[in-house]
């Protein structure tokens, strides 16, 4: 038996080892660098980082890595031995300054033409906020990354600043309304997570997930997932062994896996933790989803992050729930029991509303990839118009306030389930409402936008830079009040009123729904490139700005490296099915075709049996299908070599691929697919859906 409480954060260099390991002063002065923001001093890092050494060579280890999260969207690491030279003889050594700063070559990693490819040298420094860890008996120190001329080129560096802005302006907020105790505001996190599990073998045998994370071509198989026989159903054995193994590998990473369970689609499963602040949530997020691959492979599994692995079921999605807590330990979106007479609730509720109203497009910018491209707006997803669920009561009292009403929420009632042997309970004010993209669920937002492999940094970030943004605002109009409640009642109202056009508690599927949010002027942006053209619209520049979030360059530059990314994963998907459909699709339906032909004119020699006219029906089928399918493969190549002209316009080059390119590889997909309906498995040249969906 697991001993769980002893095995949690066993490979983390955690509070409690840096209690028992620091000398009492730096423990301290530690802890103020972690709990308050304060700076850190380079005694302090090199009694830390002696400490941290020592306990890491305790555990097996013998090198080091500062682990940090480029433009790229996943994470990087480069490993350091500790030894040093003494004598004829090695040491292990790890001092403060090389706990503190790292040098990767930075010429290699995205950086949007800030940069020039020469320009080689970046830093990485030691985020004290997020404990280090130990995997593969290397020491792992979560850091921050930046070029030498000091350009932000990672996604927690944002982050960071964005916490310690959102914090700041809370904070004096809170001080205006009398919460003076208050010091400190974090936001936090807790991120559900989807993912596939295949069998490796499948895998394998499939270029397109090898190297696009999808299925290029599919036909569907004959059962999907209209039974939901698969949602909440009971877990394989060994997908159960595989989440047993990944349970226990998370928890001596310290992370708080919690919940598990099969989701919507065949083969498809989702773990949340408990959630955390921002920051960590990120770190640990990144972290669950390597170690997810890695445990999969020792079952002989692969996983699947890929946001839509295979058509025609549903795709995976990440939930980032997010709260705003006090350091003294109030959740500050808890309605609690009256919210109709809890300013400091409206206040910060409100915050939010406008926030999501007026950077509506930031948050639609955030969750945009190729990959989530096949998710929003299907309906599976939420749409790709971003509007706000409050639910029955929430949205009544904003109703109430905005006409000048009383109201009385409704509170708690009572669940009664009419079963004498079943206990009755409380029942939640509201019920859910699935198909919203920003939905309150009691405490917290729950965004639901976020494609399944997204780091989560980036619209945590932007969430909380909109929200100090407003917050902000609202502290210089309330800042010289007389009457502090008469104030603030007459803001929460003018901000409900201006921006009630964001709050939508219907069924965000239905088509309805798409004209009534164009009557309402919310935007729409279907894709990657549609939205992201709105990323450096002056008001968004501005935004990040103001805050000191990122520069008006390093906007521009991430902008770019978007664009260029959605362009190069475009591109490796065409070329991937060219490939394909050149080297193996043709050729089998070619062969097969041949071997019907050859058996059909056997057997017209031999007598003029019925079935020749069915084999020979199918052969000129296939035929015909074939050859459309040779001609649709050169047209896509030639609509590849057409985006060379876009060639230093990343916008033009992006929304060509999807225009164009990614038209093509509709078109060549629909015609393989027909052909794969028809084709002998024996002749088939990849495991079918049937194969790979129900294979585990
Ligand atoms: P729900 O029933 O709404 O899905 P859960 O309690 O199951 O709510 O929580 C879903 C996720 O939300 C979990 O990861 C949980 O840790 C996270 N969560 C709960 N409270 C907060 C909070 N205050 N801030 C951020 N995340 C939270
Ligand atoms: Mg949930």
């Amino acid at each position: 038996m697991t001993n769980v409480p002893e095995l949690f954060g066993s490979m983390v260099f955690n509070d409690q080892k840096m209690k028992e390991r620091l000398p009492h002063a730096t423990y301290k002065a530690l802890k103020k660098t972690i709990q308050n923001g304060e700076p850190l001093d380079i005694s302090v890092a090199t009694a830390v980082a002696n400490a941290m050494k020592d306990w890491a060579v305790e555990m097996g280890c013998t090198h080091y890595t500062h682990w940090f999260q480029p433009m790229t969207g996943v994470t990087a690491e480069k490993h350091d031995s500790f030894i040093a030279p003494d004598g004829d003889q090695v040491i292990m050594e790890f001092s403060g300054k090389e706990l503190i700063k790292g040098e990767p070559d930075a010429s290699s990693f995205p950086s949007g033409g800030i940069r020039a490819t020469f320009e080689a040298r970046g830093y990485t420094t030691w985020d004290p906020t997020s404990p280090a860890f130990i995997r593969d008996r290397t020491l792992y120190i979560p850091t921050a990354f930046c070029s030498y001329t000091g350009e932000v080129l990672d996604k927690k560096t944002p982050l960071l600043r964005s916490m310690e802005r959102l914090s700041n302006v809370a904070v004096k907020v809170l001080h205006l309304l009398g919460k003076n105790e208050v010091t400190r505001v974090t936001t936090t996190v807790g991120p559900e997570q989807e993912y596939f599990l295949i069998d490796k073998k499948m895998y394998d045998e499939r270029p397109d997930l090898i190297y696009t994370g999808r299925t290029l071509f599919g036909a569907p198989a004959p059962k999907g997932q209209e039974l939901e026989d698969h949602y909440f159903g009971s877990i394989k054995t060994r997908v159960a062994a595989f989440m047993n193994d990944l349970d226990e590998e998370l928890w001596k990473l310290g992370v708080l896996a919690k919940t598990k369970h099969n989701e919507v689609a065949p083969s498809q499963h989702e773990l949340a933790p408990i959630f955390s602040t921002s920051n960590i949530a990120t770190d640990h997020n990144e972290l669950t989803m390597e170690v997810m691959k890695k445990t999969a492979e020792k079952h002989g599994l692969v996983c699947l992050l890929h946001e839509k692995p295979f058509a025609g079921v549903n795709g995976s999605g990440k939930h980032n729930n997010w709260s705003i807590g006090t350091n003294t330990g109030e959740n500050l979106l808890d309605p609690g029991k009256n919210p109709e007479d809890n300013l400091q609730f409206q206040l910060f509720l409100a915050a939010v509303v406008k926030a999501v109203h007026e950077y509506q497009d930031l948050l639609r910018i955030t969750v945009a990839s190729a990959g989530n491209d096949h998710r929003l707006g299907a309906n599976e997803a939420p749409p790709a118009i971003i509007s706000m669920y409050l639910g029955d009561d929430l949205g009544a009292l904003v109703e109430a306030i905005i006409d000048g009403r009383e109201y009385k929420s409704a509170g708690k009632s009572d669940m009664l389930t009419g079963v004498d042997v079943l206990p009755d309970f409380k029942k939640d004010t509201s019920d859910r409402n699935r198909t919203s993209p920003f939905a309150f669920t009691g405490n917290k937002f729950e965004f639901r936008a976020l494609g399944s492999s997204l780091n989560i940094g980036c619209p945590n970030y932007m969430l909380n830079t909109m929200v100090a943004e407003e917050l902000s605002e609202f502290y210089d109009e309330l800042k010289d009040a007389s009457d502090m409640d008469a104030a603030v009642k007459a803001l929460v109202r003018r901000v409900f009123t201006e921006h009630k056009n964001i709050i939508f508690n219907g069924d965000n599927y239905s088509a309805e729904w798409v004209e009534e949010a164009a009557r309402r002027g919310l935007c729409n942006y279907r894709s990657l490139p549609e939205a992201m053209a709105h990323y450096i619209d002056k008001k968004n520049v501005d935004l990040f700005v103001k805050n000191g979030i990122v520069s008006e360059a390093e906007i521009h530059a991430r902008y770019e490296i978007e664009l260029e990314h959605y362009v190069k994963q475009l591109h490796i998907e065409a070329l991937t099915m060219i490939d394909m459909a050149q080297k193996n699709i043709a050729p089998a339906v070619s062969s097969f075709v041949g071997k019907l032909t050859e058996t059909a004119l056997a057997k017209k020699s031999l007598s003029e049996s019925i079935s020749v006219y069915a084999e020979t029906s199918l052969v000129e089928e296939l035929s015909d299908e074939l050859e459309k399918f040779v001609r649709k493969t050169a047209d896509l190549e030639r609509a590849v070599d057409g985006a060379k002209k876009y060639d230093g316009d990343n916008l033009a080059q992006a929304t060509y691929y999807r225009d164009v390119v990614f038209a093509e590889m509709g078109k060549l997909r629909e015609l393989g697919d027909a052909m794969e309906r028809k084709t002998s498995a024996q002749y088939w040249p990849y495991p079918s859906y049937g194969e790979i969906l129900f294979g585990v």
